[in-house]
């Protein structure tokens, strides 16, 4: 039974689906020029075994037909079914004999029951030719075979059937499976070659359209980079293909970088994501969120990298801090000003109050009440003093002081000031003169009269008041283009450590040595130099000190021309 023929039959159907791959593989199964194809070749290949087929008597021939019809149908539909049908159905009617109407049937009935397994297979959710459906074609189609043996004349019937069923029923089955395997694992291949492809292309042009950089190096160049990344970097694609992936790296991050890629290729737990500077093109800084994952680029292993541009993001960010911080720093001060402001004002409010009340319950002589109003009316002025200051300083420090300027005359101001303070000065046993001032003509100046006024009594004042014995000498110069004031004086003087904080309100150097000399004078409350301070930089100005404990004090301040 298995002789030689039935051996070449076999190696005939393993030819078969070679050269059937081959076929898919030029023409897609799908398009009708591929079905075309598959149905000539299966057609051809049945019409080759029946050339050569089992002869069991004369005019009754097996071979593989019913297996390569049937297939045929069952993988590459109703087209190339119906082609190698009817090509094999031709040739058996050529050949003729007692078994042509059995052939044609046998033919015939493979082409429908593979049809019925073309659709079913198409219409399962698996859309999958399993072993065990394999089976079933087979044993379908060959029981069918067994059943046509009827229509052979009626001495061959038994015959027949003891000569195929066995192998018909066990042997073709198994083979319809061992080829149709083939088929399949071919078919398989295809398909996901297809997919793999179709998701390449799908990966490719949402890279290729993505806003996000993205890119991948292998060790430690770029190996893929997409449009967003030459636009983040502003480098070309060959450019940054040439570079090392930290290359573009701002020096601050570059080693970090460069360790951290490379440890991620070597597998080890590196963080996924993290911000970094990068230095583009042009040389500008830009922050970038960077993420990376292991990934395998044709057949190596790499790490792919998606970044974005979140330097607009950053300085938001750094922005609204900032705010924040100014606004807390700002509600702190405002406070802390409160705060002294309702202390400094209680301290001569008290004294007035507690000497009115004194005058009131007592039974005094006009002499007494005159010595009692006395304290009253020098802590009515200094309160006048406190109340002017606190209110010049919130104007200042809300920037809404409006600059009137005026044509004057620097050696006449410094001359009238000396005039109003030689009585204090006096009063003090101290000397009171100007030193070098401008000529007459250099000495008109444009600015604003009353706060160059202002700021210069204020450090006047101070020179006065916080000097015992000595002088106070008060001078002025040009230099390129500004006015340089300078107020000398042989006073206590300030400790270096405190040359900015004497300019910020309510600060003063030593309490206790501030109020024992602010007693003496009316007023000062520590906003003389903050207000000098603000209206020397609202006229565009600067203000500076040198100083010598026990030795004296010059405060300096310019004025642009
Ligand atoms: P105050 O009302 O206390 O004088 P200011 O703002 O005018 O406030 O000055 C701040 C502090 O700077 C003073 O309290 C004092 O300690 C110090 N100061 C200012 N000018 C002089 C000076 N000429 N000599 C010594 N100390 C000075």
């Amino acid at each position: 039974m298995f002789n030689i023929e039935w051996l070449q039959s076999l190696a005939l159907l393993i030819a078969l689906s070679v050269l059937s791959n081959f076929v898919e593989s030029k023409w897609k199964v799908d398009s009708l020029i591929g079905k075309i194809f598959q149905g000539i070749l299966f057609g051809a290949v049945a019409i080759v075994g029946m050339m050569d087929p089992f002869h069991l008597s004369e005019g009754i021939i097996f071979d593989g037909r019913s297996i390569v019809i049937s297939l045929c149908a069952a993988f590459f539909g109703p087209v190339a079914g119906l082609i190698s049908s009817l090509m094999a159905i031709i040739y058996r009617i050529l050949i003729g004999g007692y078994g042509t109407l059995m052939g044609i049937l046998v033919i015939s009935s493979s082409f429908l029951i593979g049809i019925y397994f073309y659709r079913w297979q198409r219409k399962s959710s698996l859309n999958y030719l399993s072993n065990w459906k394999l089976y079933q074609l087979g044993i379908y189609v060959h029981a069918a075979m067994l059943l046509f043996v009827l229509t052979l004349p009626s001495h061959k019937i038994v015959d027949t059937y003891k000569n195929i069923t066995l192998m018909v029923l066990f042997i073709y089955p198994i083979v319809t499976i061992l080829i149709g395997k083939i088929l399949k694992n071919h078919e398989d291949k295809t398909k996901l070659f297809t997919e793999l492809k179709n998701s390449e292309a799908i990966f490719r042009s949402l890279a290729e359209s993505s806003p996000f950089a993205i890119f991948i190096y292998q060790g430690t160049k770029f190996v893929y980079v997409n449009p967003a990344a030459e636009t983040l970097s502003g480098y070309s694609q060959p450019e940054l293909l040439q570079k090392n992936f930290w290359d573009v790296v701002h020096p601050d991050f570059r080693e970090l970088i460069k360790s951290r890629g490379l440890q991620r290729q070597e597998g080890e737990p590196i963080p996924s994501r993290y911000e970094f500077k990068i230095v583009h093109k042009s040389g500008k800084e830009r922050w970038i969120d960077f993420s990376s994952s292991l990934i395998n680029y044709q057949g190596k292993t790499a790490a792919l990298g998606i970044a974005y541009d979140i330097t607009e993001q950053k300085k938001a960010i750094d922005e609204l801090i900032d705010t924040k911080d100014k606004a807390e720093e700002s509600n702190r001060l405002k406070t802390a000003f409160l705060h002294n402001v309702s202390h400094e004002i209680r301290t001569p409010l008290n004294v007035i109050v507690g000497y009115a009340n004194l005058i009131r319950s007592e039974n005094l002589t006009l002499e007494e009440v005159k010595n009692l109003t006395e304290p009253i009316t020098n802590n009515a002025y200094q309160l006048l003093n406190i109340i002017q200051d606190i209110l010049d300083i919130s104007q200042l420090e809300s920037k809404q002081g409006i600059i009137h300027k005026e044509e004057i005359s620097i050696k006449k101001l410094i001359k009238d000031l000396i005039t109003s303070f030689s009585v204090i000065a006096r009063e003090k046993n101290l000397k009171l003169f100007y030193g070098e001032l401008p000529d007459n003509d250099d000495s008109i100046i444009l600015t604003d009269k009353i706060k160059l006024q202002k700021i210069l009594n204020n450090i006047v004042m101070n020179a006065i008041k916080y000097t015992d014995t000595g002088y106070v000498k008060i001078s002025a110069k040009l230099s390129g283009d500004e006015v340089l004031f300078s107020i000398s004086d042989t006073g206590i003087g300030i400790d270096n450590k405190d040359f900015e904080k004497i300019f910020l309100p309510f600060e003063r150097t030593t309490e206790s040595i501030s109020k024992q000399y602010n007693a003496q004078t009316s007023g000062g409350v520590g906003l003389g130099l903050s207000i000098a301070k603000e209206l020397v930089e609202m006229l565009k100005g600067k203000i500076w000190l040198e100083s010598e404990i026990g030795r004296g004090t010059t405060f300096y301040f310019t004025i642009p021309l």
